[in-house]
């Protein structure tokens, strides 16, 4: 477990820092793309795993994990939800409006391992989003990994995020890309896997001793996902995920987001499963 970060003498913690929404992009009924630049025209300085917290003015702040690349310069993009008081703000804003974002924070993936591994990145529902800031990563620095697999589950054609994205990474030769949803609807339109992204794996080739497995999704998605691992015989050493916890402050100071002696905002949200399996209600 690496230290946990202490804030810097220059910038306070608390302060956001102003920032103008670009473009909003409709991305399922319930999740739209924000693309956000730092007023001061700077970059966000994040690494992928990482999340801001954001805020309205006047209004609440919540934890966003950053959904692109720290390589794509000039602005960064959030994939959000409409959940609650905040979001539901953030979905009504048009372009042009201010933000303020406080981070990036938490503990982001770890690129050093990563690199020279074959990675299986799986990714449920929302998932996507966090994921995507490491999927562009290994878009830019291709010659850095090894076979790259892509596994991504939503409920139905609808909720997959990032339609654009999944179709080019579905044609292009980096990712070996696979989609799947739990039910197709009846109309005919959908003539791509269903079923549970679980499901994706079972064919899957895999050389255990050189891939790392990257899960980023719904609680329940993860149970299930580690069986098929151990199946597969990916070693625990060799998985990473991401948990997401209710969160205030940011910067393990609220002490809301504890899980047992971690705490999910500096300590995670990226965790080597070793780290949190034995803790409860970790998973
Ligand atoms: C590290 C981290 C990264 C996140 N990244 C994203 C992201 O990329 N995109 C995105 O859409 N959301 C993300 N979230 C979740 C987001 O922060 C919550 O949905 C947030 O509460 C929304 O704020 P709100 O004011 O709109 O809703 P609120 O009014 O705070 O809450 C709406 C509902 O969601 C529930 N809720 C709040 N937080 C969580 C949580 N962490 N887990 C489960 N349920 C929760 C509340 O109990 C309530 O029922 C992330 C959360 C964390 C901790």
């Amino acid at each position: 477990m690496p230290p946990r970060s202490s804030p810097t003498k220059t910038q306070s913690i608390y302060a956001p820092r102003p920032c103008r929404l670009l473009s909003v992009t409709d991305l399922t009924p319930q999740e739209k793309l924000f693309r956000l630049q730092l007023n001061d025209g700077s970059d966000l300085g994040h690494r992928p795993g990482q999340f801001v917290q954001v805020s309205v003015p006047g209004l609440t702040e919540a934890p966003i994990s950053v959904a692109s690349s720290p390589d794509r310069h000039g602005f960064f993009d959030l994939g959000i939800r409409r959940a609650g008081r905040l979001t539901t703000a953030l979905h009504a804003l048009q372009p042009g409006a201010q933000l303020g974002v406080r981070g990036p924070f938490g503990r982001p993936f770890q690129l050093e391992t990563l690199t020279g591994k074959d990675l299986l990145l799986i990714a449920g529902g929302c998932g996507l989003a966090p994921l995507r800031s490491l999927l562009q990563y290994c878009e830019d620095h291709r010659n850095r990994f090894g076979v790259l697999h892509l596994l991504y589950g939503a409920r139905s054609p609808a909720d997959l995020m990032f339609k654009e994205d999944l179709h080019d990474w579905q044609k292009g030769a980096c990712f070996n890309c696979r989609v799947t949803v739990d039910h197709s609807p009846a109309d005919g339109c959908y003539d791509g896997a269903t079923g549970l992204v679980t499901g994706l794996l079972d064919d899957l080739d895999l050389v255990p001793g050189r891939t790392v497995a990257v899960l980023v999704g719904p609680p329940p998605m993860y149970r299930p996902l580690l069986d098929a691992l151990e199946h597969k015989g990916i070693a625990k050493e060799s998985i990473m995920l991401s948990l997401e916890r209710m969160m205030r402050c940011g910067i393990g100071k609220c002490g809301h987001c504890s899980i047992e002696h971690l705490l999910c905002c500096q300590d995670g949200p990226v965790f080597w499963l070793p780290e949190i399996e034995h803790l409860r209600g970790a998973l």
